[in-house]
């Protein structure tokens, strides 16, 4: 089975072949100098990425949701109140760690669509003059509905009510994809995962924690062994691990990382934007419609696009999978069965999304929507096609 299709799933997402190359290496010993070679550029990598003069870096076995459960156990204890909002499944989901470790969870119900609202969040964190909410926890890109939210909102709505919780970010598909500036909206623990934005496989958990999140380690009480920070920062002083860490990923990460800033965070940045107008126009000459609801909220690293009324969104994804050999995804929770989602976040180019909405076209046509061939194609083609380049280059 050769796998030439890219995937357009939000992660995993497309591995490039020099990263792919970088994590297939052979054995080499962590408590070797070698190590420190591939662990210390691959943290500064990321601190950079995350726009951070001060982050540390925190690299873990783990996917995501590690990352999650390194935030909260390393800076939270039992009983302790967290804020947080509910807007799709994956904020779902980290609520739902939240309740299993223990914590009072004040969950903000947010239709699936929109965008966090920091307002709710501030009027929340006004009532709580005793300042017992120890976090506030926001996911800055919903990948269940392709919604991103406004992070600085969310720390300005904390500045407001005078509040010294700590912000934790969920920026699992958005960094490295998406502006994400960790020093600038003040941000406590940031948290990712290597096979989004950085275009890794699955494998590591990655985490910045400010100074502030750091030093709240110390008094935080809930149980936590293998993701307790302190062992990792004093191992990372002398350029180890605790444990064996995966090389290979690592190794990965800094290549990945050296490429996105190459490229420069900024056009990493407009290319996702990019590739997104050109989806959107897509799903425009469908007449289908986000999930999203407003502009504000489109992401630009996936689309959950809505099909009509009675029709099981599920059915594209699974004919995409066994006839075309194309990854799409599919709704989650609450828009189960009502959206299928493209991915558009980690390697990848315009081109390479014409063939995703082609196939995506190819498959609502086979299942009997009446979307005629070539319309999503073309309107994405009219926003990545660059009439004025070619005047100036054949006139040169
Ligand atoms: C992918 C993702 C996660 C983490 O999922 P893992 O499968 O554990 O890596 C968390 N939050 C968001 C927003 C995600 O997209």
């Amino acid at each position: 089975m050769l796998y030439q299709n890219p995937v357009f799933i939000p992660g995993p997402t497309n591995i490039p072949e020099v990263i792919r190359k970088a994590c297939d290496m052979p054995t080499l010993d962590h408590r070797s100098n070698q190590f420190k070679d591939i662990l210390h550029p691959a943290r500064e990598g990321v601190r950079r990425i995350l726009k951070s003069q001060q982050a540390e870096v925190l690299l873990l076995t783990a996917s995501g949701t590690g990352g999650w459960e390194t935030a909260i156990t390393n800076t939270l204890s039992a009983g302790d109140r967290v804020v947080i909002a509910r807007n799709g499944m994956f904020s779902h989901r980290w609520i739902d760690m939240c309740e299993r470790h223990g914590l009072a969870v004040t969950v903000i119900e947010t239709p699936w669509g929109e965008g966090l609202p920091a307002d709710r969040y501030e009027e929340v964190l006004r009532k709580d003059e005793q300042h017992e909410i120890k976090a506030v926890l926001a996911t800055h890109n919903e990948t269940a509905t392709g919604v991103v939210s406004d992070i600085q909102a969310i720390r300005a709505a904390m500045t407001a009510a005078k509040h010294p919780a700590l912000l934790m970010v969920d920026g699992v598909s958005s960094i490295g994809s998406m502006d994400f500036r960790f020093d600038e909206w003040e941000v406590d623990i940031a948290v990712t995962g290597s096979q989004k934005g950085f275009m890794l496989p699955v494998g590591l958990a990655i985490v910045g924690f400010s100074p502030k999140a750091i030093a709240a380690v110390e008094t935080a009480n809930l149980p936590r062994t293998y993701f307790d920070i302190r062992d990792m920062l004093k191992s990372y002083a002398s350029g180890g691990y605790p444990y064996t860490p995966a090389v290979g990923l690592m190794n990965g990460l800094k290549v990945a990382c050296d490429i996105l800033l190459e490229e420069g965070l900024d056009n990493v940045f407009h290319r996702h934007r990019h590739i997104a107008d050109g989806v959107r126009a897509a799903i425009e000459a469908w007449g289908l419609e986000l999930c999203a609801k407003q502009p504000e909220w489109y992401s630009n690293t996936v689309s959950a696009i809505r099909t009509p009324a009675g029709f099981d969104a599920t059915k594209i994804v699974t004919h995409a999978a066994d006839v075309y050999h194309v990854a799409f995804g599919v709704g989650l929770g609450e828009v189960a069965g009502k959206v299928f989602r493209i991915g558009h976040l980690g390697s990848l180019s315009d081109v390479m999304a014409l063939s995703g909405i082609a196939t995506a076209e190819m498959c609502m046509r086979d299942l009997g929507l009446d979307i005629p061939l070539g319309k999503g194609v073309a309107a994405a083609q009219e926003v990545y096609r660059q009439p004025a380049e070619l005047e100036n280059r054949d006139a040169a």
